[in-house]
């Protein structure tokens, strides 16, 4: 929250897509207005198709979570863990500090946890712990401490499932490129579609127009913010 240096958020999701489903909209506003950006992903992606082999696919959902980056200019930090792999351990709360600490970010953006997937609950839980701890100087990694303690935002959970927002980000100059962004994701179109019926470009809008009336808006996306001390809000963060 400086004056000349650039303000830096990093979003984690479990999985190549999630950010791109969720809280692209927002990242895209962010970079608009300047920000830096960080995506990382947490898991490597290597479960999601019936075509391909589990090595195949990492690299393939590696490439994409590249692409997509590139389209706001994001950074792209990929944690590696195996699809269903995230479990709460003192490795797994060490690979999110050194997340944490490669971006040294203002403002992080996870999942909820009231999510529906383990991957997602655990990344949530993960992410909670470390935020905490990723600017002590006597917590020795590979990365040296965080500059600052950064505010931690939930988005929305898939298609708003047992998710009660608290603030909505209007993002109806960025639907279009987050939508962009999904379709990076080249090789989860056809997963989603045939797993769950889902047309991701109808799925987006259709999301971002209920956020959208909920928050007086054509399109937007919705967030809580976790409460920690000393963070207590005098006025808003989310763009
Ligand atoms: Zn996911």
């Amino acid at each position: 929250m400086k004056g000349v240096t650039k303000m830096k958020v990093l979003a984690i999701g479990a999985h190549p897509d999630d950010l791109e489903l969720q809280c692209a909209g927002t990242l895209a506003k962010y970079k608009n207005q300047g920000y830096e950006i960080f995506m990382c992903h947490v898991c490597d992606g290597n479960k999601g198709s019936k075509v391909h082999t589990s090595e195949e696919l990492a690299k393939i959902r590696r490439s994409e979570a590249i692409e997509s980056a590139k389209l706001i200019g994001a950074t792209s930090i990929w944690a590696g863990i195996p699809d269903g792999e995230v479990v709460l351990d003192l490795k797994s709360r060490i690979k999110i500090i050194d997340v944490i600490r490669q971006a040294s970010p203002d403002l992080i953006i996870t999942h909820s946890p009231n999510d529906y997937h383990s991957d997602h609950i655990n990344t949530s839980r993960l992410v909670f712990e470390a935020t905490y701890l990723s600017d002590l100087v006597l917590w020795k990694t590979d990365y040296p401490p965080s500059e600052k303690l950064p505010y931690l935002y939930y988005m929305d959970t898939l298609a708003g499932v047992n998710f009660v927002p608290e603030e909505y980000v209007d993002i109806t100059d960025t639907v279009e490129i987050k939508i962009k962004m999904m379709n990076k994701m080249k090789s989860q179109l056809g997963w989603l579609k045939d797993m769950h019926n889902c047309d991701t470009e109808d799925f987006i809008k259709t999301v971002a127009k209920f956020r959208g009336f909920q928050a007086g808006v054509e399109f937007a996306e919705a967030f809580v913010q976790q409460k920690m001390y000393p963070q207590g809000l005098t006025k808003r963060i989310l763009p």
